[in-house]
């Protein structure tokens, strides 16, 4: 018995039948005792096709205007599956995110939660409520909706979990927790019984797309406990908590990325100040820079490689190349037909020879390291896209999870 936070994705209410489905879960929860608050996504496709409604109309159209348009597609969510518990018997309410208490920073589209004040939500718990609330928005200062970026009904989840104090915070979705490959590349790839904050925080944002980066950031800074299950199957998922015992497993996860492209100065003077010149002009652009390698000087010369994500390459090479003189770079050259493949794991801070067992793999499969950057828990390397699956089954066998 206690308070439980459940969040489902859109997959999870696409429609009526699954929203019944849901409906059924949340009310066996409140059964067994517990005050239950639900977070609800868009059902299946809705927010893409408000967006290309949008589109349609205007491909311009103002971040405000959307943060209304996208915000919708929760409402739908939350009002049908209150509605559906209603159907069950049971006390229910539902609420926006302004009507939650949810505050957020004024960044349309990419805000950020600032506090939840928590008295309606308190207020109908007290009166013994089911609550629903709509995932993925808040309210600014200015009383304008806004919606926290794509995936974020995560966040809001483990945020009013935080906020509330809860027991615990479920997430429920398509795939039944976190796995230690991608089952589709890996077929021996195994369901995880647990995983670190920081290593989950590595595998989101190393491309494993199960839990919102900014949902696992927030769990660890207020040490929510998080569980990764399914929705329709009813079997333990993934929990997800500030340590576990690392004897058992020195590689979490193996991922791959294949969001990354390359670029390349070639011929820079070898001189203090460069790297800080290159790297100044893509931060004023908001261009996040991810793997940097630097070659060692020769005849006063050295060159500096780094990846963005594909997105942001069009922007980083003109940026570049108005600048090319500037520099003193030679030539500047790109592919974005890499991948970052990568292992995650807390036991590798300990434990030598992780890297190089990962490198021997790679070795036996004939395939060629382009990049490599390591940080205490995780090693990645920079690899032709087409040979990334070949990488992973690799990788994944040589370590034998
Ligand atoms: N519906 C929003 C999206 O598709 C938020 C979410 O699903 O978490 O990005
Ligand atoms: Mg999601």
């Amino acid at each position: 018995m206690g308070l439980i936070v459940q969040k489902y994705g859109g997959s999870s209410v696409a429609d009526g039948e699954r929203v019944k489905n849901v409906a059924n879960r949340v009310t066996e929860c409140y059964n067994a005792g517990n005050s239950v608050v639900v977070v609800v996504s868009a059902q299946g496709d809705t927010t893409d096709d408000l967006i290309a409604k949008a589109m349609e109309l205007n491909e311009n159209p103002s971040k405000r205007e959307m943060d209304i348009l996208m915000s919708s597609g929760e409402q739908i969510s939350m009002s049908l599956l209150a509605i559906a518990i209603e159907r069950l018997g049971f006390p229910v309410v539902s609420l926006t995110g302004w009507q939650a208490g949810v505050e957020t920073t004024s960044a349309a589209g990419n805000a950020r939660i600032k506090k939840i004040d928590t008295e309606r939500l308190k207020r109908e718990l007290d009166k013994k409520k089911i609550v629903i609330v709509a995932g993925f928005q808040g309210i600014d200062k200015y009383d304008n909706i806004t919606t926290l970026g794509r995936g974020g009904s995560d966040t809001s989840a483990v945020a009013l979990a935080a906020a509330l104090h809860a027991d615990k915070c479920e997430i429920y979705t398509d795939v039944d927790g976190v796995y230690t490959a991608d089952p589709r590349i890996v077929k021996t790839a195994k369901k995880l019984d647990a995983i670190t904050y920081d290593e989950m925080l590595e595998l989101a944002s190393l491309g494993a797309n199960v839990l919102h980066n900014r949902s696992v950031e927030m769990a660890k800074k207020y040490n929510v406990k998080l569980e990764v299950k399914s929705s329709f199957e009813r079997i333990d998922g993934t929990i997800v908590k500030a340590a576990i015992d690392v004897e058992k497993m020195l590689i979490r996860g193996v991922t791959r990325d294949n969001d990354v492209a390359k670029i390349a100065l070639i011929g820079l003077a070898d001189e203090p100040g460069v790297a800080f010149r290159v790297f100044s002009l893509l931060a004023k652009e908001g261009i996040n820079v991810d793997v940097i390698l630097q070659s060692i000087g020769r005849s006063n010369t050295k060159d500096i490689s780094f990846t963005v994500t594909k997105g942001n390459m069009k922007r980083a090479l003109e940026i570049l190349e108005a600048n090319k003189s500037e520099l003193g770079a030679n030539e500047i050259v790109h592919n974005d037909e890499m991948s970052k493949v990568s292992i995650v794991g807390a036991g590798m801070a300990s434990n030598a020879g992780v890297a190089s067992t990962m490198f021997e793999a790679l070795f036996d499969a004939g395939i060629n390291i382009h990049m490599i950057s390591t940080s205490e828990i995780k090693v990645s390397v920079l690899i032709d896209q087409k040979d990334a699956e070949k990488a992973v089954i690799a990788i994944h066998d040589k370590f034998g999870i």
